[in-house]
């Protein structure tokens, strides 16, 4: 792996948000911050231009990363899948092999790296879903800080695996028990505790949103997946892909891959976001493809948000808990806008299907995250030539989803299974 971090200078240099003092990318991004925490801001701010023209520092994240997290995670040619549809020749990186099982803990060990850096003995993090929750407690086990992870009772009681392996971990779980129980109050708790706190604690954000410079900062520890792949994809076919897929969340495993191809214009990138039960339905958490995000500020920062005409952040739906988010990333936002980036969405329905093919045709598990971009690939396959290469993202492994994979696909054993295991639980109550 060379020295310093090229991929993440070049996109920086083309959208200047790291020169401009507030991290604007076009219209997106900015820094809407509490008084109280500018200080911290400024410190971070400092540090990370330190990190980021100091070779040692790269070199050293990414030999952590290969020692405890396996990487370079591989490049695998889909021969199976690629035989299915006949056309485009089919690579997926493989992220679902990092330890934790997804291109989350990059993010999280790179971040708490920093936080040592800045001499902060604590971390703490929101989490949605809980899947950055349990890779925040994993890189501070690993590197000896201690953790405080915010979730909302609602969450709690849908991701409660998560919350399990994050105590198991040795973090703290605080339960959050007003509004809607749901991640924008655990954001919310989360800065409270921050408030007061960051002397000595580092707020590690999950996803590349945010005030300035989380966007940047979480790009720069993800762009190792886009470094590799093309480097990998040189090697196994001798050119670059025709088209890079990937799932958008709040955009961090996206532009992580996204990034090493940005100044390649004839490589397409295309993200994809939780269509859900579909555009009419309501129900789904695309801001971009959709057409139905509006520019606004929320969350420290200025983006595209579901909202509705009052400002209100809208309801989120997806299958995939990482994907339903309100708002999105401004550097993908940004990116959008110029027409670098094209974005589609996947249905619920379209993602179940997806899933099928992948784990009968290769024997691989996608997260319902990840599987949205197969199924956008999927989607835009059989206007392909064999000529073609299509790489996709896959983010994460998909054991952990298997109560909602078995949900959605309606598997009746595993329902009597689970019936099964409450009543043996009642039993033994008793
Ligand atoms: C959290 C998560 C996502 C969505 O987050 P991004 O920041 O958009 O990458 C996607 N895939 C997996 C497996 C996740 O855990």
């Amino acid at each position: 792996m060379s020295a310093k971090n090229e991929v993440f200078e070049s996109i920086s240099a083309t959208t200047n948000a790291l020169t401009s003092v507030n991290g604007y990318y076009g219209d997106y991004g900015g820094m809407f911050i509490p008084e109280i925490l500018v200080p911290a801001f400024e410190e971070i701010k400092e540090h990370f231009e330190v990190i980021r023209h100091d070779d040692s520092f790269w070199q050293q994240y990414c030999a952590l990363l290969a020692d405890y997290s396996g990487r370079p995670t591989p490049l695998t040619y889909a021969d199976r899948l690629t035989e299915h549809f006949g056309r485009a020749k089919i690579y997926i990186k493989r992220e679902d092999l990092n330890h934790s099982g997804a291109h989350k803990i990059n993010n999280a060990l790179g971040q708490v790296m920093l936080a040592k850096k800045m001499g902060k003995t604590r971390v703490i993090a929101e989490t949605g879903a809980g899947q950055h929750g349990v890779a925040t407690a994993t890189a501070a086990a690993k590197l000896g800080l201690s953790a405080t992870i915010y979730m909302g009772r609602e969450d709690m009681e849908r991701q409660y695996a998560n919350v399990f392996w994050m105590k198991r971990l040795g973090a703290e779980v605080v339960a959050v028990d007003y509004g809607s129980q749901t991640l924008k109050d655990a954001i919310n708790e989360a800065l409270r505790d921050w408030v007061s706190s960051f002397e000595t604690t580092h707020y590690v954000l999950g996803t590349a949103s945010g005030a300035h410079p989380f966007p940047a900062i979480v790009a720069y520890f993800q762009s190792i997946i886009g470094i590799e792949t093309k480097e990998q994809i040189v090697r196994a076919s001798g050119r670059l892909p025709s088209r890079v897929y990937a799932c958008v969340g709040g955009g961090s495993n996206a532009l992580g891959v996204f990034q090493a191809f940005y100044p390649h214009e004839e490589v397409k990138l295309i993200g994809i976001e939780a269509g859900g039960q579909g555009k009419e339905s309501g129900k789904h958490a695309s801001r971009i493809a959709y057409g139905e995000g509006k520019l606004g500020v929320a969350q420290g920062y200025k983006t595209l948000f579901l909202q509705n005409n009052d400002g209100q952040m809208n309801d989120t739906f997806s299958i995939a808990a990482g994907l339903d988010y309100v708002g999105v990333s401004p550097i993908l936002a940004y990116l959008a806008e110029r027409e670098r980036v094209q974005f589609s969405a996947a249905t619920d329905a379209e993602v179940i299907r997806a899933l099928e093919i992948v784990m009968k045709t290769e024997g691989l598990i996608p997260a319902l995250e990840s599987t949205h971009a197969f199924a956008g690939a999927f989607h835009d396959i059989v206007e392909s030539s064999k000529s073609d290469i299509f790489i996709i993202n896959m983010s994460g492994r998909g054991d952990k989803d298997i109560f909602n994979i078995a949900e959605g696909l309606n598997d009746e054993e595993w329902k009597a299974f689970i019936h099964r295991k409450s009543k043996q639980f009642e039993v033994q109550a008793r």
